[in-house]
């Protein structure tokens, strides 16, 4: 499990995977036994994003189908280049306890949190309008739009993260 959180946190923009690993290795290293933090996205090209974005709207999402909602639930709200997942500068996780997934929002689901943001990461639980507790991210002064506009205009590094 911790293999692969590392993998995906390797997968962050530059600027912000070295600040993730280090809080990763902390909320590892405070977490109890047998709890254990789990990074289940970080970066998401623009294709997933499209690929999410139209689950419940132009495609079926198994998850929520009933006869009155044949397309299943929304996922997202974001198109593909209006999530800071896109730039690698947002990562999502959840709590491994006695090996089980736990998306439940407990002391230890906060702990983790708190570390993040104490590594300067901003926290999607923290958010009024559209709360994600398993979200963290870290923009640093950039609006996606701006990323956008780095991105569309090629302002971009040898494998692929925007220049900023
Ligand atoms: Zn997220």
């Amino acid at each position: 499990m911790e293999k692969k959180s590392i993998e995906r946190l390797n997968a962050l923009h530059p600027l912000t995977r070295e600040k993730a690993l280090v809080a990763y290795a902390e909320a590892v290293a405070k977490t109890p036994k047998g709890v254990h933090p789990f990074i289940t996205q970080t970066l998401r090209t623009f294709e997933e994003s499209d690929a999410l974005y139209a689950l419940g709207r132009t495609k079926v999402n198994p998850d929520g189908k009933t006869a009155k909602k044949p397309l299943g639930n929304i996922v997202t709200n974001a198109k593909a280049g209006q999530s800071y997942h896109n730039y690698g500068l947002a990562l999502d996780f959840c709590l491994q306890i006695d090996g089980k997934t736990s998306w439940g929002i407990d002391e230890n689901w906060l702990l983790v949190i708190e570390i993040f943001k104490k590594h300067g990461f901003e926290s999607g639980n923290d958010w009024k309008k559209f709360k994600d507790a398993p979200h963290l991210e870290m923009r640093m002064g950039n609006h996606w739009k701006q990323l956008l506009i780095l991105h569309n205009s090629g302002k971009i590094d040898k494998d692929g993260y925007v220049i900023i």
